[in-house]
């Protein structure tokens, strides 16, 4: 993977571009591919961006949220946009794996491939240029250097505001997470000074959610939850059942996570969901518990040092099993 700064001088001509990233995309993917789009397009360039899967309401009033494609929906639309396509960026993820059925698509796909990313141990082999960089508190941020970086800080306005925004502020958990940096409130600094309301973009993505969300979330802290004190961890497993129950959309179990490590002492938060097709699991640590590794090697997954996930076949049952089974193996690390 050679740097990203190659590629500078060639912005300029304006090309045919897609632009991806994980799937079930959070604020900070969505964020910074539509960010990457917002600035993208005023070279004159001729910009798709696709998601692997569907995505959040939440995340698509973002300018440029209406056309971006579901490479599962609107599959012909998005293979002929990637087909076609002269550079990939791909943004929030390092692991092709992580684009679900885009997967094989893009390791066939013979045009120039463009990472930029702050995940654990990236695939590096896969990139023809880019970034990678594990301290960077979110893509948004990495995007932002990336515009500043190839000289073109004039051309960062509302829309492009408002996309690295959305995605610095959440995957920072509001300038709260370690990964805050100074730096990154100079870019909040230079981001407000084009005018865009933070306030209007903070309710868009948190005060938008309907009533059955926070039911769901109710009784699932009420009767899913179980507090092992003896390890400083708490796990919330929830059945398929509830997801219907309740109506859960995509999107409505992001935080669910941070309410259990809240609690006095806990150390290790886990959510685990029955989607159908597959388990999905959501850790959270506070301090110096790697749930990184931990997802990696127990949980197909990975992500960062105190924020991971991953995603198993066995039911439901196995998955809690295999996670307190973990818990014991890990004894010494969580009681640290
Ligand atoms: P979340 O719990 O919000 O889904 O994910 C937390 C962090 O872990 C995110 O940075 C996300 O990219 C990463 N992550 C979540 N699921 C997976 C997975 O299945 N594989 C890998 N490698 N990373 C994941
Ligand atoms: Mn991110």
């Amino acid at each position: 993977m050679k740097p990203i700064s190659e590629i500078f001088p060639l912005l300029s001509e304006p090309k045919k571009i897609a632009v991806t990233f994980h799937q079930k995309p959070d604020a900070d993917a969505m964020g910074s591919g539509l960010g990457l789009y917002n600035f993208l397009i005023q070279f004159g360039h001729s910009v798709t961006v696709i998601s692997p899967t569907n995505w959040a309401g939440f995340l698509s009033w973002m300018p440029g949220g209406k056309k971006v494609l579901d490479f599962e929906m609107q599959n012909e639309k998005a293979l002929n946009a990637l087909n076609e396509a002269e550079w990939l960026f791909c943004l929030d993820f390092n692991v092709l794996s992580r684009t679900r059925n885009m997967e094989r698509v893009i390791a066939d796909l013979k045009c120039i491939k463009i990472l930029i990313d702050h995940h654990q141990q990236p695939q590096t082999e896969v990139f023809d240029y880019g970034i990678s960089d594990t301290q960077k508190s979110s893509t948004a941020e990495m995007v932002f250097d990336f515009i500043i970086n190839s000289g073109h800080a004039e051309k960062i306005n509302t829309e492009v505001s408002e996309c690295l925004y959305a995605g610095v502020m959440t995957d920072t958990g509001s300038f709260r997470f370690n990964s805050t940096s100074a730096d990154v409130h100079r870019m909040v600094a230079k981001l407000k000074q084009t005018g865009f309301n933070h306030s209007q973009v903070h309710e868009n993505l948190f005060d938008n959610f309907m009533e059955g969300r926070f039911r769901f979330f109710g009784n699932t802290l009420l009767h899913r939850m179980e507090i092992f004190y003896e390890y400083n961890t708490a796990l919330i497993a929830i059945p398929q059942k509830d997801l219907i129950k309740y109506n859960v959309k995509t999107g409505d179990t992001e935080g669910l996570v941070n309410f259990p490590l809240s609690i006095k002492g806990i150390k290790l938060a886990a959510v685990i969901i029955d989607r159908g097709d597959e388990r999905k699991s959501s850790f959270r640590s506070k301090g110096g518990f790697d749930v990184n590794t931990f997802a990696r090697k127990y949980f197909n997954g990975g992500g960062h040092f105190n924020a991971a996930g991953g995603r198993n076949t066995e039911p439901l049952e196995v998955v809690v099993e295999k996670f307190k089974n973990a818990l014991k193996e890990n004894k010494e690390h969580l009681n640290n």
